[in-house]
């Protein structure tokens, strides 16, 4: 394999607090290594319309704290074409880039394979996403902002559910993962949480009616993680409505809200330490791997392990929400 001089680096897909400190991590452990940085906006859309350009440490001055990306993101229809592709690499080839680093979520990784596989690129991948939902680590980079801005405004609505005994099903993101719902609820106080991956075994909503979740209660909280399994907030809610109608209803979805803020203490940490280990796993010759913390120390997950294999919730959470909510 040829010596690796120069680094592309590009953020993909949705965006998430962290993202930018991601960025600096990476752009300064690859120059403190005597690598040359080059910048890719868009995401493959960059890589693909040659929107390029040098990275020196300054460009990733002053950007730890703020939310979002500054290398921008998007998705890329012409990269999930070999056409598209082929173009990425010439790009590459244009400005000398000999390996990737990529940051984004489960659709970003299985690109950076695909890409990989066919042009024997070496690329690295951190899991930047506020859904936690790549296998292999235990935390993704923006995922503790979020869990942290839906515990803020569950905390808000509580206020008005209370004062109007009401019923509120609050829907929060996650893509058919129920991590920010489930921990959200516990670090909330919520009642429960309606999650996918258990939503397939056991009708969850008549299960907390019939074991009575407002008996002790004037107002109540459910998390719904959004995911056509749930049915999501309008769903139950819908339901509730028509099966029982004694029930003050109301929904909020939370949406954009959860991607943006600055980020945390823990997520500016965890993009810090996973920037760095991306330059350290090219300096060993590794490839094709997501950077990964399991049980806080930094590993190194094949693409093809983290994509493909679901993360399971763990059901001790399940079990602690249900005890704290009688
Ligand atoms: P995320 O990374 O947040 O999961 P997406 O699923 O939108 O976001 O994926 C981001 C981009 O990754 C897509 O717009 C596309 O360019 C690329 N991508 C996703 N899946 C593939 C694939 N199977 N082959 C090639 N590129 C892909």
């Amino acid at each position: 394999m040829a010596k690796i001089k120069t680094i592309g680096l590009l953020t993909s897909g949705g965006d998430a607090p962290g993202m930018n400190a991601a960025i600096r991590a990476v752009t300064r452990s690859a120059i403190y290594n005597g690598f040359k940085v080059k910048g890719i906006y868009r995401g493959y859309k960059g890589l693909v319309t040659d929107e390029i350009v040098d990275f020196k440490t300054q460009n990733v001055s002053n950007i730890i704290q703020h939310g979002g990306t500054i290398l921008k993101t998007a998705r890329c229809k012409e990269f999930t074409a070999f056409e598209g592709r082929q173009q990425a690499y010439d790009n590459m080839r244009k400005h000398d880039i000999d390996a990737l680093v990529v940051i984004g979520g489960d659709g970003s990784l299985t690109g950076a394979r695909e890409f990989a596989a066919e042009f024997d690129v070496p690329i690295v991948g951190l899991p930047g996403t506020i859904d936690n939902d790549l296998y292999g680590t235990d935390h993704t980079i923006g995922y503790d902002t979020a869990l942290n801005t839906v515990m803020w405004c569950v905390d808000r609505i509580r206020d008005t559910a209370g004062s109007h005994e009401r019923l509120f099903f609050i829907e929060v993101m996650g893509r058919n993962a129920g991590f920010l719902a489930l921990n959200g609820a516990i670090a909330s106080g919520a009642e429960a949480a309606i999650i996918p991956e258990i939503s397939t075994e056991v009708d969850q909503l008549a299960e907390l009616i019939q074991n009575g979740f407002r008996k002790s209660k004037n107002s109540s909280i459910v998390l719904v993680a959004e995911s056509p399994i749930t049915g999501g907030a309008m769903g139950l809610a819908e339901r509730v409505r028509k099966e029982f109608p004694q029930y003050d209803v109301r929904v909020t979805i939370l949406g954009h809200l959860q991607r943006g803020g600055s980020p945390t203490a823990r997520d500016r940490i965890l993009a810090s330490r996973m920037g760095a280990a991306a330059i350290d796993a090219l300096l060993e010759g590794q490839r094709n791997v997501m950077i990964g913390d399991a049980n806080d120390e930094i590993v190194l997950v094949p693409f093809g392990r983290a994509i493909h294999k679901s993360k399971p919730i763990d059901p001790s959470l399940v079990e602690i929400l249900r005890r704290l909510s009688i």
